[in-house]
């Protein structure tokens, strides 16, 4: 599962970005850095971090920066490497803090000014979550 998903994102197979994968596909939500280094106390931050910014690139998972300091990631659905089409909002539950994609709203391209350009955008809906209702 894990090979067949980093091979067709050309990502050259190491033991770590199985493992990083296969925790993905198995928790199938949005993971922190800490919690990622939690689960994996052998490999040091710099080697996730790595990791992580590889998968980004290849079109694996999006990073989300929800205003806080910590950078998240969830896993692509049908990204292309070097070129993501994941543009959903992130909701951030205020009460069990968890952030999730809301993947069936598309945010709708935007005309930027002349001279800007465009790069990426992030939206975050703070709310209460189906879970803490
Ligand atoms: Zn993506
Ligand atoms: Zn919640
Ligand atoms: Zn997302």
């Amino acid at each position: 599962m894990t090979e067949e998903i980093l091979n067709k994102k050309e990502v050259r197979i190491t033991p770590m970005r199985q493992l990083l994968l296969e925790f993905f596909l198995e928790k199938n939500k949005v993971l922190g850095l800490s919690e990622l280094e939690k689960a994996f106390p052998k490999s040091d931050r710099v080697t996730i971090y790595r990791t992580l910014k590889t998968f980004e690139e290849k079109g694996i998972v999006h990073g989300i920066s929800n205003g806080t300091t910590e950078m998240k990631y969830a896993l692509c659905h049908d990204c292309q490497v070097a070129n993501h089409s994941d543009f959903h909002p992130h909701f951030s539950c205020l009460k069990c803090e968890e952030l999730s994609c809301l993947e069936s709203i598309f945010i709708p391209s935007i005309d930027l000014p002349g001279g800007y350009s465009f790069e990426k955008v992030e939206m975050t809906i703070q709310g209460v979550c189906p879970k803490c209702q």
